[in-house]
């Protein structure tokens, strides 16, 4: 019986990589790609190695523990971010074709790796495992528009590979805001304002997954809603960081 399992699973497993295995990996278009990429293009992906503690702000230097300016001038509401890469080739490509032409393979190795190094993170002796994972809202019409909330999908594929519940109509947008790409930092931060509405009960710890954080304004709004909502500690887990 359990050998049969065994085969089973082998078989399953077989025809899953087949399924994806051979296509054109997104960084070098060689064709021997898993999930659109290729073996030596995974191992070079764009770490965010170097990082603000607080908002995980790419550092240009090697340093560890450091606050960035920003989160120094005024601290975020997050406890912490946690983000494996820099949105940079081919990172940054591997987003928008998942993003805005729904083609999910491209995002399958990036939230992999961020599973991987969640639970590294979370192994730790000082880390807080949180109660639910609370993907960072989307406008329904902009959802319509897309097919579907990019984080919700990676909140719930972080949440089944971690054994976290994830939160899901817990945060509505109440109005549809001008796109964040377009703003700068202090008008993201206005656009944003008083635009995220809680309903529902609020865990003490709370992970606000997302996509790409730019410059942290949703995360910083979003989080400051939750912390009013009754959240103690709040993290942000995320596939990418830009440098500023
Ligand atoms: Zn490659
Ligand atoms: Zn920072």
């Amino acid at each position: 019986m359990i050998k049969g399992l065994n085969f089973l699973s082998t078989l399953t497993e077989l025809m899953v990589n087949r399924e994806s295995a051979g296509g054109l990996c997104v960084a070098c278009l060689s064709t021997n790609a898993f999930n659109g990429l290729c073996l030596p293009c995974h191992a070079d992906l764009p770490t965010n190695r170097w990082h603000c503690q607080s908002c995980a702000l790419p550092l240009p230097y090697a340093a560890t523990g450091l606050v960035c300016g920003d989160c120094l001038a005024s601290p975020p509401p997050f406890s912490r971010t946690l983000i494996p890469w820099r949105y940079q080739f081919p990172v940054d490509g591997m987003i928008t074709r998942y993003k805005y032409n729904g083609q999910r393979k491209f995002a399958r190795p990036l939230v992999a790796g961020l599973g991987q190094y969640l639970s590294k993170n979370l192994e730790q002796k000082d880390a807080i495992v949180p109660d639910l994972l609370i993907p960072a809202p989307m406008h329904h019409q902009r959802r319509r528009k897309r097919g579907f909330n990019q984080a919700q999908d990676i909140a719930e594929q972080l949440g089944r590979q971690l054994g976290i519940p994830v939160a899901s109509g817990l945060v509505r947008r109440k109005r549809k805001v001008r796109a964040q790409r377009e703003l700068n930092r202090e008008e993201r931060l206005t656009n944003l304002n008083g635009v995220f509405r809680i309903i529902g009960t609020v865990p003490e710890r709370v992970a606000i997954v997302d996509d790409v954080v730019t410059t942290g304004a949703t995360a910083r709004v979003l989080g400051k809603a939750l912390r009013e909502a009754g959240a103690l500690d709040i993290q942000v887990w995320a596939l990418a960081r830009t440098p500023g």
